[in-house]
């Protein structure tokens, strides 16, 4: 018998791990009864790619429910919490693992590999959370390219001291043999711009009955052989926008100022964008329940484009200029004016997935050019 650590032993022990216990010795017994093993657990991965950690949060934050996971699945894959290697996950054959929770967006040549594998492994791939979902704020470095991010992350900040120039080398010997890195791309990726995604969870991070439902619905179609959302589906939202799901009053051509949050105590039964306030309810897909503007922050759209919207940037500067309250040019541009930084008002969360999808591509390029002109002179 292992030796116990003295916090392991006897009295410690949490309900979570008592309850863990018992279901290990009721299956135990049923093995012994029957006289044959259970049959084995379906696999289950979860990956982060260009993520922040909010979303592995959001499913540890199922609380009690992550032991109906452990019970269910045999999880293979999850570099955030366990040390699984990839060479194992690899070796599984093809559609061995039932449903992986893929939250970040696509940034390197490693997360591209890793969202090309669990696809081929993967019954169901679920794009879990904004980045995997539209590209979510790592989006937002669409507005570059990975020269001007290596330029300005590698020898401009002024934190910085690199005297010869550096930037991180796909590979490199040192005495003791190839050290190498994934490729930085120059452009952003929603997941599903890289593979077919078979259902998505919304939101940053998804909320806790979000991520509870589709556990639910798998752990449903394992266990009871219940029949699974249509491919495509987007979980835990509604058909309708965030507006429809806010309390506040909304009224018609009532904008005459932009501002920011910090700028005005908003009116706090009124609608927030009528006030002057950018909210992005209008071109939201809803189903959160407008936790924002209902504590005076502006919706910032976090579960991507409303149903039937083409892109969501553009529905919001639809709805926002439609409710100007001027009809004279030049005030129409001053009040537009006070829209501090565009795209991330209109674009917070879904660049990579807009029409736009990046803007900038050749701004090294042309840096380059101009230095060269300037350096012809
Ligand atoms: S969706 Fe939000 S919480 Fe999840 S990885 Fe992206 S930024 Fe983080
Ligand atoms: S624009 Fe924002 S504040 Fe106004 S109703 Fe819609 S969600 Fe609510
Ligand atoms: S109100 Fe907007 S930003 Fe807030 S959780 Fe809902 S969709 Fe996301």
């Amino acid at each position: 018998m292992p030796k116990l650590w003295p916090w392991a032993q006897g009295k410690t022990e949490t309900k979570a791990e008592a309850k863990v216990e018992a279901e290990a010795e009721k299956k135990a017994e049923s093995e012994q009864k029957s006289g044959r093993p259970s049959m084995a657990k379906p696999k289950m991965a979860l990956y982060w790619a260009a993520s922040c950690g909010g979303c592995e949060i959001a499913v540890v934050r199922l609380y009690e429910k992550i032991l109906d996971v452990a019970n269910t699945f045999e999880i293979v894959l999850w570099p955030c919490v366990m040390d699984f290697k990839y060479k194992d996950v690899e070796a599984l054959p093809d559609k061995s693992i039932l449903i992986t929770l893929f939250n970040g967006a696509i940034r390197n040549s490693e997360q591209e590999h890793m969202a090309r594998m669990l696809r081929e492994k993967s019954q169901v791939l679920v794009a879990y959370g904004a980045c995997a979902h539209i590209g979510g704020i790592p989006g937002l470095g669409n507005v570059s390219n990975r020269q001007d991010i290596f330029e300005r992350a590698y020898r401009e900040t002024p934190s910085t001291v690199n005297e010869e120039g550096t930037y991180p080398q796909l590979s490199f010997q040192v005495p003791e043999g190839e050290l190498t890195l994934p490729e930085f791309y120059d452009t952003v990726r929603a997941l599903d711009q890289v593979v077919p995604v078979d259902y998505y969870i919304p939101g940053c991070p998804p909320t806790k009955h979000q991520t509870e439902a589709v556990v639910e619905a798998v752990i449903a179609a394992v266990t009871e052989g219940a029949e699974l959302p249509p491919a495509g589906s987007v979980i835990g939202a509604s058909t309708k926008t965030v507006c429809d799901d806010c309390p506040r009053i909304r009224e018609e051509k009532s904008i005459k100022a932009i501002y920011r949050p910090y700028q005005i105590i908003p009116d706090p039964e009124k609608c927030l964008l009528d006030q002057g306030i950018l909210c992005a309810g209008p071109a939201t897909r809803g189903g959160c329940e407008a936790p924002c503007p209902q504590v005076n922050m502006p919706c910032i759209g976090c579960y991507g484009p409303s149903p039937g919207a083409m892109d969501q940037g553009a529905k919001l500067l639809s709805a926002v200029t439609s409710n100007i309250d001027s009809r004279d040019p030049e005030e129409i541009e001053r009040i537009l004016g006070g829209i501090p930084d565009s795209i991330a008002a209109f674009y917070m969360f879904g660049l990579p997935a807009s029409l736009l999808h990046r803007i900038r591509l050749e701004r090294g390029a042309a840096r380059e050019a101009e230095a060269a002109a300037k350096g012809a002179q």
